[in-house]
């Protein structure tokens, strides 16, 4: 059976969460998901409080519905430059440090290692320090819309599929609340919906990225073709939003959307 699921979330767990965990997982379930891979920030945690998270997630957990703990560490890649990694499925807590340390001690922990949101970093980024990670976050939904991954990122994950070495790619939610619940997924065929049959795909990269209009497999990426369609849509995105940064567009934009949608004058989509 396939399952679909959820990548990159934040509970009330973390410092800046707004749903506990219990709520989140239902909120979930109703939209059809199968799974959660949490992804907690170390910043307020310990030992014991990972511990309550492992806890509760097993409790959350049946047959229909897996909830993974996991982690999003602050790493110290230079003594300036800090990169936040999440440490997914790891049966014990994993304590800040520099990047290989901490690589390594989710490996031995059982979990897997993701590089996320990359584009924040600097623009400075070799293949073969991205090699050591399980997986890449190719496509956040918070910093990079639900249309197209931006093309710095995707430039980066096609170099590092095309080196067979290269971590898998993930797309992820980093959802705080229910509104950044987004159309990025993560399908799995599995027989049974366990951790260990979930980490392991995971760890193959024998899993599926959905975004709205697109469907890649994470361990080679988006095809020529459809990183040609996310560079059209990014491109779209990209002028859409200097366009609205003009007044006189940014003012017509939000009348004609108040006049379509009174209850919605405050938000901005996908961002
Ligand atoms: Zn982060
Ligand atoms: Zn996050």
């Amino acid at each position: 059976m396939i399952y679909r699921g959820a990548f990159h979330a934040h509970s009330k767990h973390s410092y800046d969460g707004q749903q506990p965990l219990p709520a989140l997982c239902a909120e979930l379930r109703r939209r059809g998901d199968h799974f959660l891979l949490l992804t907690e920030h170390d910043d307020t945690l310990d030992a014991a409080a990972y511990e309550r998270i492992r806890a509760e997630c097993a409790a959350l957990s049946d047959a229909q519905f897996l909830a993974v703990p996991g982690l999003e560490i602050r790493c110290w890649r230079t003594e300036r430059e800090q990169w936040h990694i999440a440490a997914l499925g790891v049966g014990a807590w994993i304590p800040r440090g520099p990047i290989p340390e901490v690589v390594e001690n989710i490996r031995r922990a059982g979990g897997l290692s993701v590089f996320l949101h990359p584009h924040k970093y600097s623009r400075q980024i070799e293949l073969a320090e991205i090699a050591r990670f399980d997986g890449l976050e190719l496509w956040n939904g918070k910093e990079d819309g639900h249309f197209a991954p931006r093309w710095r990122t995707l430039r980066l994950a096609r170099a590092a599929a095309a080196h067979r070495t290269g971590p898998v790619l993930y797309c992820g939610h980093d959802l705080h609340d229910f509104d950044g619940i987004g159309p990025l997924a993560l399908e799995i065929e599995t027989d049974a919906l366990t951790q260990a049959a979930v980490l392991s795909r995971l760890r193959d990269g024998n899993f599926m990225l959905r975004a709205r209009g697109f469907r890649f497999p994470a361990a080679r990426g988006p095809n020529a073709l459809q990183s040609l369609g996310m560079l059209c849509w990014r491109g779209t995105y990209e002028s859409y939003r200097a366009l609205r940064r003009l007044p006189l567009v940014g003012g017509a934009v939000s009348a004609a959307r108040r006049a379509w949608r009174p209850s919605d004058s405050g938000r901005r989509p996908e961002e």
